[in-house]
């Protein structure tokens, strides 16, 4: 509960008719003495690295002064209005409404059932007034609905009436409002809770006792908990994603994910990741991110360590927590292992590259980008995973990757200060005891294959490769009104020398009719070397080309323990798994 200090900007949201997805959002602001007020609507949110241009479901927008005259105003530009207000306003209501039908964890979803707000999709700002407090009513909504949001009720009232500090809290604190079920839990004294909006086959109790695990194993290595409470807020539906805040996540699950055993555990890594970035990311920052800017993009080359050793800590807490074995552990890297070394584009685009160019590239995949990109998620857990593994041989096993996340959350996260690029290395390289610049260089700025063995040989752990016995061509097929279409061409390969292209229609090879589900077992009537004819639709025009087929490819990756292991590999092992 917070005092209310009479603060200036006051919203009242209302769904009288959440068929129509629709969200009417009224903005008083008291006190204006300036002749205009210039109005922005964000156009990204914190945690997705992408321009969406939220603006564009905003609609009906208009202003009045106190009596409930109209207020001229104007665009200028496509998320900014300017309103002119005269002087001397005692107060300025400014109305408009929001299109809400896109179920993700960053955009606003309203139906019959619920409705779903992301602070960056709903509210506008003053962008000199960003560090002023704001209060948010909760006006007309279905009587049988339940409100649901991290912030804080305005003290002493009955009322849906809510503060944020300012405009940061009030974009990181989502709206889950309508028929959902709550789960409360307490980890080291602190209320946490589950909010479940959707039908769905999970065993409410085990996410809730795992999810405690895994809270108190992460707080465990942080020194506590650094929230007075903290909201999962899970969307059972159709899909996948997680989006952080600095105290909740919302999570977006398949609603009959959770029986099966390995997808309930990939429903445990996502909370484990989603909740890491309470620290790492959400108060963590690098500098870029230390301030945002909601009006444009906001470029950083560090999120390999934001988002990439978040990514390998969403899969070792779990193992520390109990929730799986070293087994199922090293299944899961040797997973992750096998999508990164099957991507060309690990051998194009750097990890510095691949954050930097977030905005453009990795929430903006084309048939390309397998070609020219690598994700920061995957090449940065593996680079995490090499950075923790050095560390602890270096150093006896008296420091880890751990030892990175304490020091930057003491120097930096505590007290919010952005960090450089070169103050995450100098920590690194102080844990570690040596200059990491090879390292850096190979890894980060370059595109050097990992030398997996390298690291993992003191562990008693070997990555072992295999192929597949089908000659390379090149290409992935999907099938398209059950006709084979070609949606991946390996840069390169022999499919794109002989000029097979995405988009086209694969007819026939050497004259009998393929489909996209026997595709890959009529290759294997083949061998490498053979130049087959391919019959294929282009752009619609018929055309027969000759592909002369290689070797097979490596495209199996699996981490084993080596049989015999010595002691000291197997203490080292042990402390790494906590085995
Ligand atoms: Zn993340």
């Amino acid at each position: 509960m917070k005092d209310l200090t009479s603060s200036q900007f006051n919203y009242r949201l209302s769904i009288p008719e959440p068929e129509s997805h629709l969200l009417e959002v009224e903005l008083a602001i008291a006190n204006w003495q300036d002749e205009f007020i210039d109005l922005k609507m964000p156009v990204w949110t914190p945690g997705s690295y992408l321009v969406r241009e939220y603006a564009k479901h905003l609609q009906d927008f208009e202003a009045a002064n106190e009596t409930g005259q109209p207020l001229s105003w104007q665009k200028i530009s496509k998320n900014h209005w300017q309103i002119k207000c005269g002087s001397n306003n005692s107060i300025i209501k400014i109305r408009y409404r929001i299109f809400c039908n896109e179920l993700t964890v960053r955009t606003n979803h309203i139906d019959r059932t619920h409705a779903f707000l992301t602070g960056a999709a709903v509210f506008m700002y003053v962008p000199e007034y960003q560090q002023q407090a704001y209060t948010v009513e909760i006006g007309e909504i279905k009587e049988n609905w339940q409100i649901a949001t991290p912030l804080p009720k305005v003290a002493n009232t009955e009322d849906n009436l809510f503060y944020a500090k300012d405009f940061d809290t009030l974009v990181d604190s989502p709206f889950e409002i309508g028929i959902h079920n709550r789960y409360e839990f307490t980890v080291q004294d602190k209320p946490h809770s589950f909010v479940v909006w959707g039908e769905h086959n999970a065993d409410m109790q085990r996410i809730v006792k795992d999810t405690a695990e895994l809270v108190a194993v992460e707080a465990e290595m942080f020194g506590g908990l650094p929230y007075d409470r903290y909201d999962f807020i899970l969307h059972a539906s159709n899909g996948f994603g997680g989006l952080e805040h600095k105290n909740s996540t919302v999570l977006l699950y398949n609603r009959l994910g959770f029986r099966k055993e390995e997808s309930y555990l990939q429903f445990m890594n996502l909370v484990a990741h989603e909740f890491f970035h309470t620290w790492n990311v959400k108060r963590i920052r690098p500098k870029a991110l230390e301030k945002f800017d909601y009006d444009q993009e906001n470029y950083t080359s560090s999120l390999w360590f934001s988002e990439g050793t978040t990514s390998y800590y969403d899969q070792i807490f779990p193992l520390r927590a109990g929730l799986y074995d070293a087994t199922h552990y090293l299944k899961l890297v040797s997973k992750a292992i096998t999508r990164l070394q099957t991507t060309f584009g690990r051998n194009v685009q750097s990890l510095y590259e691949s954050s930097f160019d977030t905005w453009i590239k990795l929430y903006r995949p084309d048939p390309n980008t397998h070609n020219n990109q690598i994700s920061y998620y995957l090449k940065g857990e593996m680079v995490s995973m090499l950075l923790d593994l050095l560390i602890r041989v270096k150093t006896n096993n008296l420091r880890s990757l751990d030892r990175v996340m304490q020091i930057m959350w003491e120097r930096f996260g505590k007290d919010e200060i952005g960090f450089s690029e070169a103050e995450l290395h100098e920590v690194i390289e102080t844990v570690a005891g040596f200059d990491l610049s090879t390292f850096w260089n190979d890894y980060l700025y370059g595109n050097k294959e990992l030398d997996y063995n390298y690291y993992l040989e003191p562990f008693g752990v070997e990555l072992r490769t295999s192929r597949q016995d089908i000659p390379f061509m090149g290409l992935s097929l999907k099938s398209k009104n059950g006709i084979p279409e070609v949606e991946k061409v390996e840069f390169g390969s022999p499919a794109q020398k002989a000029g097979i292209s995405t988009g086209d229609m694969v007819i026939a090879i050497a004259g009998i009719r393929v489909t996209a589900e026997n595709f890959n077992d009529r290759l294997r009537d083949f061998a490498a070397g053979d130049a087959i004819a391919v019959t294929i639709f282009q752009q619609d025009l018929l055309r027969t080309v000759e592909v002369t087929l290689q070797e097979p490819i490596c495209n199996q990756f699996e981490l084993v323990q080596i049989a015999k292991a010595s002691p000291n590999q197997e203490l080292n092992l042990r402390l790494w798994l906590s085995i």
